[in-house]
């Protein structure tokens, strides 16, 4: 195993002080499976002030002492230690009632959620592998240590955490976890929603998001029950080749790894159920589904407590997947100044992202529909190269300018800039000084005169 030096260091240096000690968890599956773990987990037979003891004169966080666990600061890398433990009861399905310490590194490993997580590892000793860890990492299966339901029994976040590792890992849920994990749904609700819209996200963001998405969303639905007015809906459309979670599920696969994206792919669908109707051929519509998906999709990451700004770029992006932006010429010009004002550049990348997505998520004979985001792209690029003006800091005058040429303070001043800009935009105006100060001073005069007549 590939280990950071200052992972073995803290091994001997607990070692030296007569305890056994292990890298446990998570960052033995990776390493055996030759991923960079995102950070080491030791588990020793020292008693928390005893690793103390051990550590002191390095930075010590003390956050996780009611569980055993220390965290060292060392080569500036938080090392979590954690005292060999079994965990009491669990009446509240979510947190042990006790924590109690075990002489056994093996009782730690029982407690563990996965066998591929209950796998510990030192250079002296080598790999302890207790409850088929290593079979399963290689034959890419999550499943339970001891019996599955039981196990979500005590701790329900871990039903959601077997679908994510097999999301992100690429595994296959073994057959009875599945079972168990399906049968122990409804206690998803006793989770915080902040742990919920934590594992969400980096199962959407795993390389197996759309497998579980589909075969999984009755679970996901406890949740997230917008999932349950999807899965099935035929669309009755010549477009579409899938159901509408079916559809929103490739979308997510399709769009890069990122929290805000998948989430948005997931929800950018979610209210075609809602608006559905149908013509007198039979022919399915959806119109309006934008701005449903999106009150659905803010409804929702506002109940799971996702912070403001993801709210607000999903929501936005969701709204949105649906604007036209294929025109001929200068008129695609026009539209894609508009959403880049809109959103700025890096949301107007994402909405292409988003559009793609969708796009190769519809009946194959209307996939090429990508093109038109390519062709978005091309055009976006460009005008940014060539630093047109498509928002007000772009505007060759601002609001000083209009002051200073007389226009009176407050809000009309505002609404005198967005007008310029939108002239500017629409290629009525050129983005000269001169010039925009005169049309300026035209529409305020019009103002006026407007105020007058309504007077
Ligand atoms: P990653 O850090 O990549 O998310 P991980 O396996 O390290 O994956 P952590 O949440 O960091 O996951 O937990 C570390 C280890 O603690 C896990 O590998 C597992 O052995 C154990 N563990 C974590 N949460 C639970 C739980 N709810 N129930 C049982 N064991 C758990
Ligand atoms: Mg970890």
């Amino acid at each position: 195993m590939n280990v950071p030096s200052y992972a073995l260091d803290a091994i001997a240096r607990l070692n030296a002080a007569g305890f056994d000690a292990w890298l446990v968890g998570g960052c033995v599956r990776d390493s055996l499976m030759g991923r960079v773990p995102e950070d080491y987990d030791v588990t020793t037979s020292a008693p928390p002030e005893q690793t103390e003891a051990v550590f002191a004169g390095e930075r010590l966080i003390e956050t996780g002492l009611k569980h055993g666990t220390v965290t060292v600061l060392l080569d500036g890398s938080p090392l979590e230690i954690t005292t060999y433990r079994r965990d009491g009861g669990y009446s509240d399905h979510r947190h042990p009632d006790e924590v109690l310490f075990t002489p056994r590194l093996e009782d730690d490993l029982a407690r563990r959620d996965f066998t591929v997580n209950a796998m510990a590892w030192n250079p002296t000793d080598g790999l302890v592998d207790c409850f088929g860890g290593q079979k399963d990492l290689a034959d890419g299966i999550i499943r339970c240590v001891g019996d599955p339901e039981r196990r979500f029994d005590e701790d329900a976040l871990r039903i959601l955490r077997a679908l994510r590792f097999s999301s992100v890992l690429g595994f296959a849920l073994e057959p009875e976890t599945l079972r168990a994990a399906r049968a122990k749904k409804d206690s998803l609700s006793l989770v915080s929603r902040e742990r919920i819209a934590a594992e969400l996200v980096k199962l959407l963001c795993g390389r197996d998001a759309v497998r579980v998405l589909t075969t999984c969303w009755d679970i996901l639905a406890v949740p997230l029950p917008e999932l349950a007015a999807m899965a099935g809906f035929d669309q009755h459309s010549r477009y579409h080749c899938y159901d509408v979670l079916t559809h929103c599920a490739v979308a997510v696969g399709a769009v890069p790894p990122e929290p805000a994206l998948r989430l948005a792919a997931l929800f950018h669908d979610a209210g075609k159920p809602a608006c559905f109707t149908r013509d007198p051929d039979g022919a399915g519509h959806f119109y309006g589904h934008a701005k449903v998906s999106a009150r659905l999709a803010q409804d929702a990451l506002t109940r799971l407590r996702f912070d403001r700004e993801t709210v607000t770029r999903v929501t936005t992006l969701v709204g949105l997947h649906d604007v036209p932006l294929e025109f001929p010429g200068a008129e695609r010009d026009r539209a894609v100044k508009r959403q880049l004002r809109r959103l700025g550049e890096a949301d107007f990348f994402r909405l292409l992202d988003l559009k793609r997505a969708d796009a190769l998520a519809h009946a194959p004979q209307y996939r090429s529909r990508t093109l038109t985001c390519d062709r978005a792209a091309e055009t976006a690029r460009r005008i940014l190269a060539e630093q047109q003006c498509f928002s007000l800091k772009d505007l060759a005058v601002n609001g000083t300018d209009l002051i200073a040429a007389g226009v009176p303070e407050g809000p009309a001043i505002g609404r005198l800039l967005n007008n310029l800009l939108e002239a500017v935009i629409a290629g009525e105006a050129a983005n000269e000084k001169q010039a925009l100060l005169s049309r300026a001073a035209d529409l305020a005069a019009a103002v006026r005169t407007a105020e007058k007549t309504t007077d």
